[in-house]
């Protein structure tokens, strides 16, 4: 499953950062996540609840923000956030401006990262 992976990617940046500033307690993580990266947002919040069980950093509260997938037109060059019909962002969508429906770059959705944490 690629999102324990994830999640213990995201704890290992999360402990580094606290025990950087002598902190020993996590309250909360908020993480961003972009519309391309085919993140299950349940799956990463079942598998952080896996992995914190019975450390210290169990308790501590996900939070879980996805980013827009955003595509330039390499048409017209226009900025747009395309989505389908069920609501998921998608990267083959015609350009709002010229139609144009192939050719756009990809600007933005595929970034995960940690926003902040919360600890004490
Ligand atoms: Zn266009």
């Amino acid at each position: 499953m690629h999102e324990l992976s994830i999640v213990q990617s995201l704890l290992d940046l999360a402990a580094k950062e606290m025990a950087a500033n002598g902190l020993a307690k996590l309250l909360r993580i908020k993480v961003k996540y972009g519309g391309l990266t085919a993140i299950a947002p349940d799956a990463l919040e079942m598998g952080f609840t896996a992995l914190t069980a019975g450390t210290p950093l169990a308790g501590a509260v996900l939070e879980l923000e996805e980013t827009p997938v955003i595509l330039r037109c390499g048409k017209c060059g226009l900025e747009f956030s395309p989505k389908d019909a069920s609501g998921r962002y998608g990267v083959f969508a015609p350009c709002p401006a010229c139609g144009e429906e192939i050719g756009h770059a990809v600007a933005g959705g595929k970034e995960l990262f940690i926003e902040y944490i919360e600890a004490e």
